[in-house]
């Protein structure tokens, strides 16, 4: 059969773009088709007003200051692809945490002296594991670049990075315990939980101190026109590569025979591939792109062990003052109800208003001139564990956004001490439906699959034959794979996964350039 492209990716998220750029670079025939009029699924972009406000993106790890540096992976990807990107660092302090109810309101400084420094003031006796903390979390980072190179031999793991697979198995909060770190300081250093959407007593300390250490030493990236520069960056790589771009494009089916893919249907007509890459979820795959009888059985019960990770809550603000004017400090504030991430996330799923654990940015600190001057951008994210969206009625769900959003605002002017309400000139929220809606996600999480100490990147990395690669010619990228959520790792993800599909195809001699 002849056919019509090397690879055809499905859905231009973090994932299929960063697939597409690296397989059109490395002169493969290929295609990249979105349901969408934009690229990016999470990373894009929404207009108000006179603002553009960031809809997903607070701190993107591993940016760092030098593309050569392994631990700057992410400014290394765009700059070897030649995607041009303006980034700002923000490298002056991790977040700034207010728990008014425990009256803790407390700076993690990105300087790794005065953090156990000012922590040991605030948590005395936690100077010496802080230390092992950061010690740990070195070891973190050092063995999750070992286990995604090609020289990973499992039975090396425990010689070179003794305590990898412990931290791999135990939670935050056995290590932190372990390592004897006062309870106080255990609650101040644990609130990151939320960017991975996995609690204290769930989530691996391998992945959290792994990313804990990656913001201390590298700060957290942001491009200067936010996330969709970093699309439109990825975007123009395929087409300067020759690559094809439809958007307004939702694939109709995969098309799949004896175990193997072989091509996509889009608008009933069917285009003939060597590789198929899914951006898309596995379910959403699963359950309405592929013929029943070609979805292996393996691959259904893997989606349906794992969980979905949590689900968010956005109100974006365009305000008519500057931070300095509204009497904002800091870039990103966590404001929760209480350290106890399990409760944090137990309220969470009560109310759909609900404020237990909030994060309000300030885009303007690490972009000044993001607004137009004399304004400023809020961007506030709230956690949405369980069902409260579900059975919304589409004529409540307009009032109860207005609701939950309200309740939100004045939480963070509560807490911080400020005035938002009078200053919003512009406004949009999103619920989970919203990002359902968008993204087609499962309850609309962006967040994939949650890990946890039984499913992990250590274990998924070690199965990784057998994570999702089960239809010939068929890869998942995305969140919803086994590098998991964030854009360093969904990017990463779809990197590995052109470089793989460019060598077997190198092998066959089939690459042009
Ligand atoms: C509010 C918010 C805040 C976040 N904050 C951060 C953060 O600070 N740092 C961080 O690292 N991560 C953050 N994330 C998570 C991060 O944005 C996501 O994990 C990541 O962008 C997911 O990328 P993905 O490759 O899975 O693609 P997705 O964003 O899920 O996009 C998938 C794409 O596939 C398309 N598609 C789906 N089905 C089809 C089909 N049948 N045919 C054609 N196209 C299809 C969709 O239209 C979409 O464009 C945040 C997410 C949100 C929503």
């Amino acid at each position: 059969m002849n056919n019509d492209y090397q690879a055809i990716v499905i859905g231009a998220g973090n994932g299929g773009l960063m697939t597409a750029a690296t397989l059109a670079k490395q002169g493969i025939k290929t295609l990249m088709i979105d349901k969408h009029n934009i690229p990016g699924g999470s990373a894009s972009s929404i207009h108000r007003g006179r603002f553009e406000f960031e809809p997903s993106l607070h701190e993107l790890s591993n940016v760092g200051y030098d593309a050569n540096d392994p631990n700057c992976f992410v400014r290394g990807l765009f700059a070897q692809l030649g995607a041009d990107v303006d980034w700002c660092v923000e490298h002056t302090e991790l977040y700034h945490l207010v728990i008014p109810e425990e009256g803790i309101d407390f700076s993690l400084s990105s300087n790794p002296e005065k953090l156990i420094m000012d922590l040991e003031k605030e948590a005395p006796g936690s100077a010496g594991p802080m230390m092992q903390m950061l010690q740990l979390g070195q070891e973190a980072a050092a063995a999750y670049a070992y286990i995604s190179s090609k020289d990973f031999d499992p039975d090396k793991l425990d010689e070179l990075y003794p305590h990898a697979k412990t931290m791999a198995g135990h939670s935050i909060k056995e290590v932190l315990t372990a390592i004897g770190m006062p309870e106080r300081a255990q609650a101040i250093v644990s609130q990151y939980w939320c960017y991975l959407g996995a609690t204290a007593t769930e989530m691996d300390a391998l992945t959290y101190f792994r990313m804990f250490v990656s913001y201390l030493a590298f700060g957290a990236g942001m491009p200067r026109l936010r996330s969709h520069e970093l699309s439109l960056a990825l975007e123009k790589v395929v087409r300067d590569n020759g690559g094809e771009v439809w958007y307004n494009t939702p694939a109709d089916k995969i098309l799949v025979k004896d175990g193997k893919a072989y091509g996509v249907r889009i608008g009933g007509k069917d285009y003939y591939a060597d590789n198929i890459i899914c951006n898309a979820y596995p379910e959403f795959a699963y359950s309405y792109l592929i013929d029943k009888e070609e979805v292996p059985e393996k691959s259904v019960k893997l989606v349906n062990a794992r969980e979905s990770a949590m689900n968010l809550f956005t109100v974006y603000l365009g305000m008519n003052k500057s931070d300095e004017e509204l009497g904002l400090k800091h870039y990103t504030n966590f404001i929760m109800k209480t350290s106890d991430t399990d409760e944090q996330a137990r309220l969470s799923s009560m109310d759909r208003a609900n404020t237990s654990a909030v994060i309000l940015n300030d885009l303007n600190k690490l972009v000044p001139d993001c607004t137009p001057e004399g304004t400023c951008f809020l961007f506030l994210t709230g956690f949405s564990f369980g069902h409260a969206w579900d059975s919304i009625t589409p004529e409540e769900h307009q009032k109860e956004k207005e609701r939950a959003a309200e309740v939100m605002i004045r939480r963070c002017e509560e807490a911080l001490g400020i005035e938002i309400m009078p200053y919003i000139e512009e406004i949009e929220i999103a619920s989970p439906v919203t990002f359902a809606r968008f993204l087609g996600t499962p309850n609309g999480t962006p967040y994939g699959y949650k890990m946890n100490k039984w499913d992990n990147y250590i274990q998924r990395e070690v199965d990784r034959d057998a994570d999702l690669k089960t239809i010939d010619k068929l890869d998942f990228v995305g969140a919803a794979t086994r590098v998991g959520d964030g854009y360093s790792t969904t990017y990463l993800g779809g990197y590995e996964t052109a470089i793989e599909i460019s060598e077997a195809l190198k092998e066959k001699g089939e690459i042009q350039r």
